[in-house]
């Protein structure tokens, strides 16, 4: 009979779990009423409290190791919390977020405690037995795995499950703790350093994905390029919608080649085939041609805009919903003024 575990970890605050995880509760859950199985939570808080009190109506087994030590995100402490966390919990089936701060250690988690790993999970299944859907080949073919050996450890893609919502228990994290042999620990977190420029672009939560091509860059009908009003229209834009900025890599390569470039844009904000796949209800992509390379990128994206001045463009073919055939200059200062009035 399978067992279940969500290893869960608390935000920079401390003690709430990140949304990421919740999604993680929430997969749980789904798996264990399935299967009929006994579902536990392992929760990695610095206050376990706040985080245990949340999950507590969804009805698991709870445990916790908490303290100072696990306030910061460091491959030694998080693994041997884990680690501590799967052995008391003695789980068949280990479902974990894929964030950067379990992503690093649960490999060597699941090899401590003799079990396999599958990463980049969008979705757990069951009939006879328990079937983990992932995607390969940047997003083009999507596969089912099912395993034998135990434990087995799933890290799930962030966007792929509801956030568990339930109304707040009173958890009593004393009689929940676990208690963890730390090794030596040689690192600590002094502050982060972040990629971007500026304002924060990339927001994964966002409803919308806005995405930026080269076109906004390139001669216009004028005859001039517009590098600086492109700018001032897309963080507009980003600014009154809260979308998120992705680009194609056409774009983003400028800033190697020394021409005009839009001085927020990194390679992380480049979707597609060499760049990230994001989850968002909705994209709309202007100045770009939509080839296929850049659109394996949008697999997650619900609905699909695009804004182009080419009627041939790859949006066009069959790749979006609705392509607007316009100068996104002229468009995105409509919809900037529009949302100004909103
Ligand atoms: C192995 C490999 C991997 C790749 N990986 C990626 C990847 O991960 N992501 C990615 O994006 N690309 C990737 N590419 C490149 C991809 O094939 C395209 O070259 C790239 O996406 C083109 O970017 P673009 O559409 O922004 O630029 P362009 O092809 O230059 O298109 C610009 C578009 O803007 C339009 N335009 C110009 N002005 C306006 C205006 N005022 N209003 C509206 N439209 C306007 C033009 O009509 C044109 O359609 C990859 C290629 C290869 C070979």
């Amino acid at each position: 009979m399978e067992s279940i575990l969500v290893l869960t970890h608390a935000d920079e605050s401390g003690s709430a779990l990140t949304r990421h995880s919740l999604e993680a509760v929430t997969a749980g859950k789904e798996l264990a009423a399935r299967l009929g199985a006994p579902l536990m939570i392992g929760i990695v808080a610095k206050h376990a409290n706040h985080a245990a009190s949340a999950v507590l109506n969804a009805g698991p087994r709870l445990l916790a190791v908490q303290g100072e030590a696990f306030a910061q995100a460091r491959f030694a402490s998080d693994r041997a919390a884990c680690e501590a966390l799967c052995r008391a919990a003695q789980a068949t089936i280990v479902v974990a977020p894929q964030g950067s701060r379990f992503a690093r250690v649960m490999a060597a988690v699941a090899h401590r405690i003799g079990g396999v790993i599958d990463t980049h999970i969008t979705a757990i299944g069951s009939t006879d037995s328990v079937e983990a859907t992932r995607w390969f080949y940047r997003q083009r073919i999507e596969a089912v795995i099912t395993r034998t050996a135990r434990p087995w450890f799933l890290l799930l893609d962030s966007g792929t499950h509801e956030p568990y919502c339930g109304e707040e228990g009173n958890a009593q994290v004393d009689e929940i703790a676990i208690a963890v042999e730390l090794p030596a620990l040689r690192t600590e977190v002094t502050g982060f350093r972040a990629p971007q420029q500026g304002a924060q672009t990339i927001r994964p939560d966002a409803k919308l994905l806005f995405v930026a091509g080269a076109g906004w860059t390139k001669k216009q009908p004028d005859g001039e390029v517009h590098v600086e009003e492109a700018g001032k229209l897309i963080l507009g834009f980003l600014r009154a919608s809260g979308a998120s900025l992705g680009s194609s890599k056409s774009l983003v390569d400028q800033g190697g080649e020394g021409a005009s470039v839009l001085p927020f844009l990194t390679h992380l904000n480049q979707v597609g085939q060499t760049g990230a796949t994001p989850r968002h209800a909705k994209g709309l992509s202007t100045c770009c041609h939509g080839e296929e390379p850049h659109v394996v990128g949008w697999r997650f994206i619900g609905e699909r805009r695009a804004i182009s001045l080419d009627a041939n463009c790859g949006w066009t073919r069959g790749k979006a919903d609705v392509v607007y055939i316009a100068d996104a200059f002229q468009v995105m200062a409509k919809v900037n003024e529009l949302l100004a009035k909103s």
